[in-house]
Formats: structure tokens, sequence, C-alpha cells
């Protein structure tokens, strides 16, 4: 299979999966997954499938990060808050259709290579920060979007108060190691909402910085 048919196939999983937001679209086609990949999972970077990145983490599935990024329903406007960098990819779809990005990352690693890359591909609306994202980030508050790439019991009340009124908010809730659910949070002027969009497996959210012996 040559690279153009490889790309079909990858637009038409998206689509598949109910991805129909063609601005979505075109930002899940201009930015190159295989290059948040290292060594043998490269070759795979087409595959609609989460793949293992360093510190024991995933780049997640193209179809849920299209699916996620969809549902934050954003534009050129937004200020967006990203928990769990890991590889960046999800946040430099972000940062293709919002105003800002910050992404949090407790792996030191991950958010060194994260920040290179970004660097590298010319994204420079993203800011890359090592630290506890189930802290949020109290200095750039409110953030008009929040998207949280790792699995939380229920939504984080810290973040909930980070999030502007009529914010949106993303998330996988549910048991770390079992099936979890990605909802959909509003803050409405009558309180919240919540819609459920489907079961997801991320990795669990770990409350603290990473002491990796790598770093
Ligand atoms: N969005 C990522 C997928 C990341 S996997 C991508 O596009 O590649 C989830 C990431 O969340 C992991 O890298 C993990 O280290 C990170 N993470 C988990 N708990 C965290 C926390 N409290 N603060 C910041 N990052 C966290």
């Amino acid at each position: 299979m040559d690279d153009i048919e490889r790309q079909m196939q990858f637009v038409f999983a998206l689509r598949s999966h109910g991805i129909t937001n063609a601005d979505v679209l075109k930002a899940m086609e201009s930015v190159p997954r295989k290059d948040f990949l290292e060594g043998i999972f490269e070759e795979r970077s087409h595959e609609d499938t989460p793949l293992p990145i360093s510190c024991g983490q995933t780049i997640s599935q193209p179809s849920v990060v299209a699916l996620m990024t969809q549902a934050l329903d954003l534009n050129r406007r937004c200020k967006v808050l990203e928990i769990g960098t890991g590889s960046g990819y999800q946040a430099a779809i972000l940062a293709r259709l919002a105003r800002r990005v910050y992404t949090i990352e407790r792996h030191r690693r991950l958010a060194r290579r994260s920040k290179e890359l970004l660097h590298r591909l010319g994204l420079h609306n993203i800011t890359v920060v090592h630290g506890d994202g189930s802290l949020g980030l109290p200095e750039q508050v409110p953030f008009d979007r929040i998207i949280v790439t790792a699995a939380a019991e229920d939504p984080p009340q810290i973040l909930l108060d980070q999030l502007r009124p009529g914010g949106i908010m993303v998330l996988p809730v549910g048991q770390s190691h079992s099936v979890q659910t990605l909802i959909k949070v509003s803050k409405t002027e009558h309180g919240l909402e919540y819609t459920e969009l489907g079961p997801v497996r991320f990795v669990p959210l770990v409350e603290g910085i990473a002491h990796d012996v790598l770093d």
C-alpha cells in the first residue's frame, strides 16, 4: 500500500467513527502522526490503534483523538488546556484549531521531547509544561476548553473550576484498568451538562510529578 492509499484509509477510518467536522478532518490530515512515534512503531502510524511511546505511556488512537477534538467544538478564539501531553500529537491537532494551547505532562522526558518536536513542526502556539496536570494551570485560568487524555474516576473539580462559563471539557472517566466512558461536560448558566460519547481506554491520571530513573 502506498502513502496516498494509507492516508485515504486513515481519513476513511475517522469518517466511519463519526468524524464529520471538516476542520477536524483537515487538522488530522495535516499533522504527521509518524513524527510522534519511535522505532518500529513509526511504520504503524496510519493504524487506528493506540501505540506505545516512552515512559510506559501510549499515543491515543487517531479516531479517539479526532472524536475528542470534535467534541471540544474549537474555534480560533479558544484558549485550551490539555492534561497528559504524552507524545504531543493531540496537542498538535488542538493547536491547528485553537488560538493557544497549554499542555501538561508529569514525565519530564515526554514533556521535553514533545516540546522539541512541536517546535520543530512550527507549532508555536503551544506551551508544554512539566508538572502535575491534576492541579490544572491556575496561572492561566480561565480556559475555554479543557481536554484530559488520561482517565480519572470522576471529572476533577479543580479542573472544572478552571473552565470558563460556556466552556467545554472532554475526558475519559472510570476505573483506570477497565473500559472507561468518554464524556463531554458543558458549563452552562444552569450548571454542568454531561454527554456520554462512548467507551474508551486510557492510561490513568496519576497525581504528582513522575520520578523516572532516565530523566
Ligand atoms: N495526549 C497524548 C496521549 C497521552 S497518554 C498523546 O497525544 O500522545 C496520557 C499521558 O498523561 C501520559 O503521558 C501520562 O504520563 C500523562 N499523565 C497522567 N497523569 C498526569 C498528570 N497528573 N499530569 C500530567 N500528565 C499526566
